[in-house]
This record gives C-alpha cells, structure tokens and sequence, in this order.
C-alpha cells in the first residue's frame, strides 16, 4: 500500500462523482451554453454570496487573473511573503500583470490590518500604487493555518477606506470553514474576489472557481480567454464540483483529526524536532540531524510520500484518499525510522 501524502491534489474520483461527471448535459462553454458549467459558476457564487462565479482549470488561473484584474502595469499586489501567489505561480504577478509586489512577514503565514496599512505606498511619483491585498485562508505555507473573520474584517475595512481591492486565495477556504463553523456569505461579503479550488480536498479532478462582482466576472471571462482556459464541454468537470459541493465538504474534518494524529505520530520521531500547530490537513515537520532528503528516503523506501517544504522542513497533507488503515499503517512503518 502507498500512502501518498505529498498533496490533497492526489485523489481520485469517487464512484458518486464519476457517475455524475458520466450524467452531466454539456454543451460549448466559451458560448456560455453548457448548463452544468453554469449551474456550478451559480451555485458557487450563491453560496457566498457573491454575484457571479467563473470555472477555470486551476487555481493558479483563478488567482492570476484576479491579479490582472485588480492590478495594472506600475501597480503594487500587498500579500505575505508566504503566499501561494507569489512563491508558487511562476512570477505570475509580474509576468501576466507587470505588477510590482509587497511581501509582508507574519507568524504562520499570516498579516494583519496594521501590517497592511504601513505598506501602503504613499501617493509619491517613487513609488509603485498599491491597488490590491491579497490574503489565503488556510494558509499552506504558514502549516493550514486559519484566518478567522475577526482577523480579517479589520483588513478589509482598512481596503474599503483606501480604495484598495481585497482578494483571498481561497484555494482551501472550505478546509477553514468546516473547523471555525463560519459561513461562506460572511466571507464572501469581505473579499472582491475569491478563488476556490475543487481539486484539492474537495477531490475534483480537475477545476477551480473564481468569484465576485457580475462586473468583474465578466472582465475575468476575458482575462481566462487569453490565458488559454476558455473549455468547451467543460460540464463534465463542473459536474464534479457540484458533486464534490454537495457531498464532499464536511468531510474535510475527517482529514484534520488525522493529520493532528498524524502530527501526534511524528512528533515522537527524535529527528523531529518540532511540528507546526495543526489547524487544517497539512502537518509541517521541522527536521533535526537529518535533511529532507535523507528523511523522505527513509519514508519513500517504507512507501510514503511527502514533499521538502524548505531547509529542514518536510510536509504532509491528509485527503480524502487518506483513510484511518492508511493512517495505523502510517504510524507502524515510521517505528522503523
Ligand atoms: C494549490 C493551490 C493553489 C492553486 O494551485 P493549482 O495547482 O494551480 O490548482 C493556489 N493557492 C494555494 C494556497 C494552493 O494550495
């Protein structure tokens, strides 16, 4: 048995899921008729409350051509130094928009309103405008860390007084909501846009969705045009996502009581030296008299895989192809270790 714990991007379909995605009526998404792509953007966008919703083939998409939409050459992107936006998307932010960007520090991959308003740039011939904020929630970097609404609200009032936009990389928000109880509405009512993702523990195959205004929505469709992610019969993959909304969510609780199990298990390893506060489904170990690499050698040759994640950290995240046996199995081949 291979217990893969590199992402929650690993799973594959459920029966439930292939079935619908098998029954979806589809039709030419770039003309706007393929009902089951609209009923997911409609759905998704009721959900928080938002006007409208666009599906993309990944998250990295939605969130790029957030960045396009909230931002214009010479413009500045505020966001944590952590953030999926900036590490993980290519130099996106600078390839597709020209933007220049702002990285904030902050514990476990978190900034605050007070961060927020010292690194607004002055209205000053020097200095780059800062048109956009850009959060995540859970944090991947800062170990699945939550932000809660109180932490957020302050930080989207100090945007609305600057008239700066405010983003959220929502690529696991789903995975915060079912651990702090907190509604979509509230969170949508906060963000101009928001990006979801289906394929991570939701355990779509594919798909991502940005939100927001109908004004901005229709500016997205363009900006996904030229980014190449305009789908035709795209209903078969937005099928999933309806599903996965249905019936997939609240079971991501089951994927955070094994990752602090998991986290439990490792924690006893002595080249662990530290695990980070598991709030979600990732667990960050911090190694201690062994490297990343000789550590996931010793995990890879008892069939368990996890991802380096910097100079003497190794992640893992839990999903829903990761069950209760894969987790006993999990803690009797780390023994060996
Ligand atoms: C996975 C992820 C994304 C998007 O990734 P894709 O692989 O492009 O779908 C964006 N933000 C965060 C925080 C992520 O973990």
């Amino acid at each position: 048995m291979i217990i893969d714990l590199r992402s929650d991007t690993v799973t594959r379909p459920t029966l439930g899921m292939k079935e619908a995605m098998f029954n979806a009526p589809v039709g030419d998404d770039v003309f706007g008729e393929d009902p089951t792509v609209n009923a997911l953007e409609e759905k998704a966008a009721q959900l928080f409350g938002m006007e409208a919703g666009l599906f993309c083939p990944s998250g990295t998409m939605t969130n790029q051509i957030a960045i396009r939409l909230h931002t214009r050459i010479q413009t500045e992107v505020i966001c944590h130094k952590y953030s999926h936006i900036y590490l993980y998307e290519g130099g996106g932010i600078m390839a597709n928009s020209h933007a220049s960007v702002k990285l904030l520090e902050g514990d476990l991959g978190k900034i605050t309103a007070s961060h927020v308003a010292e690194s607004i740039n002055p209205d000053d011939v020097h200095a780059p405008e800062t048109t956009l904020v850009s959060l995540e929630n859970t944090m991947n970097k800062g170990g699945g860390s939550i932000y809660t609404l109180e932490e957020i609200k302050p930080i989207a009032q100090l945007c609305k007084e600057k008239g700066i936009k405010l983003h959220l990389d929502g690529a696991r928000l789903f995975n915060a909501l079912v651990e702090t109880g907190e509604s979509p509405k509230d969170w949508g009512a906060q963000f101009d846009t928001i990006s979801i993702c289906l394929s991570k523990g939701l355990g779509c195959p594919v798909g991502s969705l940005l939100l927001g205004s109908k004004a901005d929505i229709k500016r997205a469709r363009k900006v996904r045009k030229v980014f190449g992610g305009g789908m035709r019969q795209a209903g078969f993959l937005a099928a999933a996502g309806i599903y996965a909304l249905d019936h997939q969510v609240k079971r991501l609780k089951e994927d955070h009581a094994r990752a602090r199990a998991l986290g439990e298990m490792l924690s006893k390893l002595p080249v662990v030296s530290e695990i980070f506060p598991v709030a979600t489904n990732i667990v960050i170990a911090r190694l201690e008299g062994m490297t990343p690499e000789e550590f996931m050698k010793k995990l890879a040759e008892q069939n368990i895989k996890s991802v380096k994640f910097g100079p003497d950290l190794v992640r893992f995240v839990t999903h829903h192809d990761f069950r209760d046996e894969h987790l006993e199995e999990f803690g009797k081949r780390i023994m060996t270790i």
